[in-house]
């Protein structure tokens, strides 16, 4: 039975370090993000996790029980190793102390190698908020002498996935071939019913068809049926170019 950890980042106890955490805002941004690249790096042995600041509610045809079902669905379709819920308010996030200090330790406790954020520039003020206080909370997760739980660690990289609040032509740092994970993802973001499927037009292009066209549009970008963008502002670094095409 898949687990939706909410009692806080003191009770994480042991876990093996993860290779990246995305943080998402509200449940159902990591998987409109990334849940391609999500699906195809776990299906390539690598540790991920997704930590939602927010329960997202309330919503029109929502409820914090729908979307918590929901959230598991989602989390067991992509098969995510680790998943939390942080308890922050939804449409009031903000960079509080408080808040950097409770997203700190969850760093610490989860050891991600990389974290990922929503991109920085966004409609959504939960998301613009979501953003600085994950680039703050990565420095403050090495912070020695701190009543902090777990021991002092840096996530070695922050990169920014993007979400679909503001219709954006972006020019991507780089872009992961998702077409062996697009139908995973999906159907990850179908279990959201209450956010895309009840009350929405089902005349096309309907959320998930909009979802698939951008996937279209970037996979058409790099010679590929689907990808998914993203963003550094520090630049990549490559062991090789191998895996580069
Ligand atoms: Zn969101």
């Amino acid at each position: 039975m898949t687990e939706i950890h909410t009692d806080g980042p003191e009770s994480i106890g042991d876990v093996q370090p993860l290779d990246f955490l995305v943080v998402a805002p509200h449940p159902d941004d990591a998987e409109i993000g990334m849940g391609g690249t999500i699906a195809k790096m776990i299906r390539q042995g690598m540790r991920v996790g997704i930590l939602d600041l927010t329960s997202g509610e309330p919503t029109p045809h929502g409820s914090e029980t729908i979307r918590r079902a929901e959230t598991i669905r989602a989390t067991e379709i992509l098969n995510v190793t680790w998943r939390g819920n942080a308890g922050l308010v939804n449409r009031e996030l903000q960079h509080t102390l408080e808040a950097r200090k409770r997203i700190a330790s969850y760093f610490r406790m989860l050891r991600p190698r990389w974290v990922f954020a929503p991109y920085f520039h966004d409609a959504h003020p939960d998301h613009v908020a979501a953003t600085e206080l994950i680039e703050a909370a990565r420095f403050w997760s090495k912070l020695s002498k701190t009543d902090m739980p777990g021991e002092r660690f840096h996530p070695e990289r922050t990169f920014y996935y993007f979400c679909i609040h503001l219709r954006l032509a972006v020019q991507p740092s780089w872009i992961v071939d998702i077409s062996e994970t697009m139908d995973q993802k999906l159907d990850s973001i179908r279990a959201y019913e209450s956010q895309f499927v009840v009350g929405r037009p089902t005349e096309p292009p309907t959320m998930l068809d909009r979802i698939e066209t951008d996937g279209a549009y970037f996979g058409n970008l790099i010679a590929r049926r689907y990808g998914e963008p993203f963003a550094t502002k520090e630049p990549l670094a490559l062991t090789s170019l191998r895996d580069v095409f």
